[in-house]
């Protein structure tokens, strides 16, 4: 398959032939129709995650599953999915809890512990985020592999356009989460920072994170541009 690949940080990533392990136990394989390029893509970029190189970045993706590893029960193949930016078990003690970034399982004890010192606390496995979190590849390619599909990957409707459903992977989720955080119970209860303007920031996540404060506190949000 083809896929763009980081062969060396600080450089542009790179379009290859890459061969892609046919899905194990679990997992299956997506034909990729939609994938998105996060701000954080640029932490592995610019090399603030220190693992090897190469990598296929990306960890927003919607497509159509295109084979099933065994074992594999609630996706079929000719299914159209969006896919979790975080592969997660569902029987852990996060997962549980329904706090799948949170997973104990997805990325491997010895990363797990690595990525404790670099951050504090050990981060969970990640689609296309460096070996830190798994070792994943990401979805910036045809295909991807998908672990732990029977809990992962969301069946959408025939009918809904991938770009509609693409960011159910990421940065909806994670702007909801954000303004929901906040617990905006009086319109005047919260404020979001950043540089909404500024393309090369986090202007899609803020620009998510307002729109959905104002969905959930309605009656009366305030604009205020520092400049
Ligand atoms: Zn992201
Ligand atoms: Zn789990």
């Amino acid at each position: 398959m083809k896929a763009a690949v980081l062969h060396n940080f600080h450089e542009p990533l790179r379009v290859d032939a890459v061969d892609l392990m046919e899905p194990q136990a679990g997992e299956v394989r997506v034909k990729l129709a939609a994938s998105g390029v996060c701000h954080s893509d640029l932490h592995v970029v610019k090399g603030d995650l220190p693992m090897p190189t190469p990598l296929i970045l990306g960890h927003e993706g919607a497509g159509v599953v295109d084979k099933i590893g065994p074992g594999v029960t609630t996706v079929q193949e000719g299914d159209h999915v969006v896919l979790s930016w975080v592969p997660y078990c569902g029987k852990c003690f996060f997962c549980e809890k329904q706090q799948y970034s949170a997973c104990d399982n997805s990325n491997p004890a010895e990363t797990a512990d690595m990525s404790e010192k670099l951050y504090g606390y050990p981060m969970t496995g990640a689609f296309g985020y460096s070996h830190l979190t798994g070792g994943y590849a990401g979805g910036q390619a045809e295909y991807v592999r998908v672990p732990y599909s029977d809990v992962g990957p969301i069946v959408i409707p025939e009918g809904v356009e991938d770009e509609k459903v693409l960011f159910l992977s990421d940065i909806l989720p994670t702007g909801w989460m954000a303004a929901d955080n906040c617990e905006i119970d009086t319109p005047r209860d919260g404020a979001i920072g950043g540089e909404i303007d500024n393309p090369k920031r986090n202007a899609p996540r803020m620009s998510v994170a307002a729109h959905e404060a104002q969905l959930l506190q309605p009656e009366e949000h305030l604009v205020h541009r520092l400049r």
